[in-house]
């Protein structure tokens, strides 16, 4: 599932070849993708505008049209945006026309991926303001900001790296990384970090987060880059998908577990588990 680092990757690619481009044409092959906006609609929205500027906010990539215009692409579990795919692409949902005669391809076998349209910046601040937390890779996320969000929490300190609200874009992969690499239970209430381990914890996640992004992403099944070529982070994971093996730090094997309800890989030698609290 593509997390912060794989869409920043899209963005990255993609800006630099359709920033300042005219959208000429919108063609929803998949109603489902903008429901319950008709593709009609949408298409009114946004075609012939241009392309102000492509970003990421957490784990959507945000197309700004003149006008303040957005459409907002959740690529969810198997999205990707392909810029001239192939002929014969399977899966494909959306095409985007540019006036320089590329087309882009969002291609999606689960069809879980989503198109919004948001008007006005207003409007938008409101949408994320809603939805998504801190930007992990900002200014505004340090060591203190993380504090205060474990602060009284007594869920499971990986749930609360999973919920968009509070830190935008951290998904199963770069949490399970983001442990390891602080040597935090993924079990551990979020409530009983010290400052030291949030400050550890804080560090890890952006070094995991960048970590990822110059990789270009993981591609573990349906990530690609806009260009087709899979990322490599997949390829230096600590943790995650290596139940079974050693861990690099100490040599201990590496476990899988469900937490969050997620597939969670560890290392209980480094990153010790939570004894069972008492009940009285
Ligand atoms: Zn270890």
């Amino acid at each position: 599932m593509p997390e912060l680092p794989e869409v920043e990757t899209i963005c990255r690619r993609l800006a630099p070849l359709v920033d300042g481009r005219v959208l000429s044409a919108l063609d929803v092959l998949d109603e489902k993708w903008c429901s319950p906006l008709s593709p009609d609609a949408l298409r009114d929205a946004v075609e012939g505008r241009v392309i102000a500027r492509l970003w990421r906010r957490g784990k959507y990539l945000v197309w700004e049209c003149a006008g303040e215009v957005f459409l907002l692409m959740h690529l969810r579990m198997t999205g990707t945006v392909l810029y001239d795919a192939p002929t014969q692409t399977p899966y494909v949902r959306v095409r985007l026309g540019l006036d320089d005669d590329h087309v882009l391809s969002f291609c999606d076998p689960r069809r879980f991926g989503t198109g919004e349209l948001v008007l006005g910046r207003p409007a938008l601040e409101e949408f994320f303001a809603a939805r998504l937390g801190v930007e992990p890779l900002s200014d505004e996320f340090t060591s203190e900001h993380l504090f205060a969000l474990t602060r009284g929490r007594r869920a499971p300190i990986k749930a609360l790296l999973l919920d968009q609200r509070r830190i935008a874009g951290v998904g199963n992969i770069y949490a399970n990384e983001a442990l390891f690499r602080s040597a935090i239970h993924p079990l551990r209430i979020a409530g009983t970090l010290n400052r030291r381990q949030a400050g550890a914890l804080r560090e890890a996640i952006v070094a995991s987060l960048r970590a990822g992004i110059d990789a270009g992403g993981a591609s573990i099944d349906d990530f690609r880059h806009p260009d087709g070529v899979k990322g490599a982070f997949q390829n230096e994971f600590l943790v995650h998908g290596r139940a079974g093996e050693a861990c690099d730090v100490c040599g201990g094997l590496l476990v899988k577990f469900v937490a969050a309800g997620r597939g969670t890989y560890a290392c209980e030698h480094c990153q010790k588990r939570p004894r069972r609290r008492r009940t009285h």
